[in-house]
Order: C-alpha cells, then sequence, then structure tokens
C-alpha cells in the first residue's frame, strides 16, 4: 500500500523540512531550544533532550564548556574585532594557524586560510585550485569531481559539489565546471557477489573512466568526505581511498579532503585523513573546530599548493578573496582553546573509549525486520530504514518512517537527524557511559514504537 500510516501524512515540526529551517518563523512549529548543558539541550518548556547529534554533527565538547565561554569573553574583552587584510591581522589568528596546521599529521601542511564555515572553505578551495592552475598557466584544468550523495554545504560552489539532488533541483546546479562519480556506499550499490575490495576498484575504475572521458587535463580536483554524513553517514568500503588516490595522482588531480564533520577527533584519529591513510593535498575544517560556539572554518593547503599560490614568479598577483571575519579574533580565540582541550583530553583516545559501547549498542538492533542498514564507526552512525532488509525496498515515502522514529525519539528526550528514512547520531566527544546508555534505551524504544506502526 502506498497510504500514509495514519491517513493524513505526518505532521511534525520541520523534520520533514530540513531546507526551511533557515526561515524563522512560528507557523511549523519549531522546537525552541534554550539552553545546553552537557550532552543536553532544553526547549523553552524545559524539556530535556540528550543531543545525539551535538547539535549539526558540531558541538563536540557539548553544550557548557566554560574554558570556551572564557576564552571568548577574554577576547571579546581585549579585542573583539579586526580583520585580516592587507596583510594586517590578529593575533589568535594567527595563532590558529600555526596550532591548527600542527593537529594535521597525515602529510604537512603549510598553510591555513580562514573562513565562517564548511561551505565558505569548500567556496575558497575551488578558487584556491582554479588559482594553482591559472598559476601554472593551465587555465583549462578547472573541473572538480565529487561524490554523489556527498555534501559540501549550501553556497552556489559548495552545493553544485554535493551530490544530493534536493540541493541542485530547482536551483540550475550544479554548476557545469563539476562533475559526480559513484556513492560508495557499498550495501546499496553494490553487484551480486561482489566483495567491498572489488567493489572499491569497479569505483576508482570508474572515476578513472570519468576522467578519460572528460580530458585528464580539465579535471583540476576531487574533493571527498572521509566518512560521508549528511548522505546518510557512509564510512568507505575497504581500499576505497587506495584506490581512488591513485587514481586521481595518476592524473595530476588533487585531493581535497572535507573533514568538516571528521577532523578533531569524531572517527576516533584526530582527522578522518589518519584514519583511511588519505595524503590529501587541502583540507576544509569547520564544526568541530571551535566546538561550534562561534562560526569558523578553515582551509589547509599543503606545501606544494602554497609554494605555486605564494611564489614570487606567479604573475597573477595577490589571491584576492576573503571575509570580513576571516580569523575573526573571537572565533579564533575559542577554537585555540578547544584545540588546546582536544590535545590535553586526547579526545581521539577518549573517543576510541566510549566507540564500541556506542557502535555496538546501536547495531545490536541490525536485526529489526524495518532497518535494512545501520553503518558507522567511531562516535558516528546512521540508521537507514527499509522492508526486507534491501535497499531496493524502501518504505513508501508517505509512510514517513523515518519522521516517526525521530518523534518517537524526542518524545522520549533524545534529538536525532531525520533525513527520509535515514537517521543520523553523531554525539558529543564528552558523552559519558550512562549517556551513551541512555541513547541506545532511547533508540530501542523508539525502534520498538516504529515496528508498531510499520505492522499496523
Ligand atoms: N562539508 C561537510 C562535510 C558538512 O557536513 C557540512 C555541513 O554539514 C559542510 C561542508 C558545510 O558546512 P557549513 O554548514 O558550516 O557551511
Amino acid at each position: 500500500s502506498t497510504e500514509s500510516k495514519d491517513g493524513q501524512g505526518f505532521k511534525g515540526h520541520d523534520m520533514l523540512a530540513p531546507f526551511t529551517a533557515g526561515w524563522q518563523t512560528t507557523d511549523v512549529h519549531p522546537l525552541v531550544i534554550e539552553k545546553s548543558e552537557g550532552s543536553y539541550v532544553y526547549d523553552t518548556n524545559g524539556k530535556k533532550y540528550l543531543d545525539s547529534l551535538a547539535g549539526l554533527w558540531c558541538t563536540a565538547l557539548g553544550g557548557n564548556e566554560p574554558r570556551l565561554v572564557n576564552a571568548a569573553v577574554a577576547q571579546l574583552n581585549s579585542l573583539p574585532f579586526y580583520h585580516s587584510f592587507w596583510n594586517r591581522t590578529t593575533k589568535p589568528s594567527l595563532d590558529l594557524a600555526k596550532e591548527l596546521l600542527e593537529t594535521f599529521t597525515a602529510r604537512k601542511m603549510a598553510k591555513a586560510f580562514f573562513t565562517n564555515s564548511g561551505s565558505e572553505a569548500n567556496d575558497t578551495q575551488v578558487k584556491l585550485v582554479w588559482y594553482y592552475n591559472n598559476a601554472l598557466g593551465r587555465p583549462e584544468k578547472k573541473k572538480f569531481i565529487a561524490r554523489a550523495k556527498s555534501y559540501h554545504g549550501s553556497t552556489l560552489i559548495a552545493a553544485s559539489l554535493s551530490g544530493l539532488p534536493a540541493l541542485h533541483q530547482k536551483f540550475d546546479l550544479p554548476a557545469p565546471f563539476v562533475l559526480h562519480t559513484d556513492c560508495p556506499h557499498y550495501w546499496r550499490y553494490h553487484l551480486p557477489g561482489e566483495t567491498e575490495e572489488e567493489f572499491s576498484t569497479r569505483l576508482a575504475n570508474n572515476l578513472e573512466n570519468l576522467i578519460l572521458k572528460e580530458g585528464p587535463e580539465t579535471i583540476a580536483a576531487f574533493i571527498a568526505e572521509p566518512v560521508m554524513g549528511a548522505g546518510g553517514v557512509i564510512p568507505p568500503p575497504a581500499t576505497y581511498f587506495d584506490k581512488v588516490q591513485a587514481v586521481v595522482k595518476k592524473y595530476d588531480i588533487l585531493f581535497i579532503a572535507d573533514e568538516v564533520i571528521c577532523a578533531f577527533g569524531r572517527l576516533g584519529t584526530m582527522y578522518g585523513c589518519d584514519k583511511y591513510n588519505i595524503k590529501p593535498d587541502l583540507v576544509s575544517v569547520a564544526k568541530a573546530l571551535s566546538s561550534a560556539y562561534m562560526p569558523i572554518g578553515a582551509v589547509m593547503v599543503s606545501p606544494e599548493v602554497s609554494d605555486v599560490i605564494h611564489s614570487q614568479s606567479n604573475k597573477l598577483g595577490s589571491f584576492s578573496h576573503g571575509f570580513t571575519y576571516s580569523g575573526h579574533p573571537v572565533s579564533c580565540a575559542v577554537a585555540i582553546e578547544a584545540l588546546k582541550i582536544y590535545k590535553e583530553r586526547n579526545i581521539p583516545e577518549q573517543v576510541n573509549r566510549i566507540a564500541p559501547k556506542f557502535q555496538d549498542g546501536l547495531k545490536a538492533f541490525s536485526d529489526s525486520p524495518i532497518i535494512g542498514e545501520i553503518r558507522g564507526t567511531g562516535l558516528i552512525l546512521g540508521t537507514e530504514f527499509a522492508d526486507n532488509k534491501s535497499p531496493n525496498d524502501p518504505f513508501p515515502p508517505e509512510w514517513g518512517i523515518g519522521a516517526y522514529f525521530g518523534v518517537q525519539c524526542e518524545k522520549r528526550g533524545m534529538l536525532v537527524r531525520v533525513a527520509g528514512d535515514n537517521i543520523m547520531m553523531s554525539p558529543p566527544f564528552i558523552m559519558t557511559p550512562e549517556e551513551i546508555d541512555e541513547l541506545i534505551r532511547i533508540y530501542g524504544e523508539a525502534l520498538k514504537a516504529t515496528e508498531e506502526r510499520v505492522k499496523e
């Protein structure tokens, strides 16, 4: 049946319309959050929710870390703002660049450029790569390859790079210089009998064929999230990044790692690149860089890219790009403190201590007849509902199964991310074992209620 389960469709707040969230209006009955504390947030009625998504995959240190607040206040009191244009800058901005570059050890990174968000970081990457190829006298090398179901942001270029149809339809996107290759989701896309390694080989071959078809001299860069986030939490299949890196390297194509979700410990390593042995030329970060207490993003570039961009023989002149709030001193002061805390507490190790409880506790529900797949690593996990445990048997969208599950969680005091029949979680790094137990208990109860609903 394609009938709505309750005959009238799901009526909740903005869960079914995530991209309307920016419109500040009360006519869609938003859940209004007014306070946060550790792993919890509170609404205007005082109801408490376990924040299983850490805001939007970002409040890594939870809701009330006093050191971050103090860092912001101290900076506001001494220098609330100065810019970083025309060879002027501020100390927090310089200090953060140094600290940030030291955190990335998968390979050496030479320079950092600050933005206000992940989208701006990825837009900056595109301009950097174009500038780099122009400086090398090869302006035709300007296309980007991203992946289906990726999420790289919402500005025009970041939305173009993203591989989610909702970000393209109605907007005349993607831009013509952006191409998309396969989504590396083994469960959904593998052929009968194909192993993960064989699947990865096939995808790397498809990527190579796309490059050859377009002409390698026209392809500038490949961009990838180490673990895909908003596309449904999709960790890479075995050997995927080894094979893809070999292909892009062969054709002198830059590798951009979009670490906006994965960086600073979420996967149990400082960066996703550490986990999957990725040696990128450019890296984007945001979110946990300041534990989201202040907006800030950054781009890091390798010495090779930096050398071309900053070379004396580069006749292009300065890289004419920057934002009023690039390197905002208050954001930088907070980010410096966040990086200090990650280091002092050895956050990747802390994540590794609690991640097995989180992963194993939730993956134990994989047998549910309404769950197609539960996937994740470290402190990130996605659940995909499907009938017959098959990616080819989605539930009718009008049933709103994912949304129903989300409401069941919310009723019981937990917030999750719902996108169709995908549920996403990325708890704060500070979550305690007891809070993980609570998260698993609420998930289990919400799942049971959702199973009943499907049976009706
Ligand atoms: N890249 C990735 C992987 C993301 O998950 C996001 C946001 O969720 C972005 C980029 C965009 O970041 P922002 O929302 O800060 O612009």
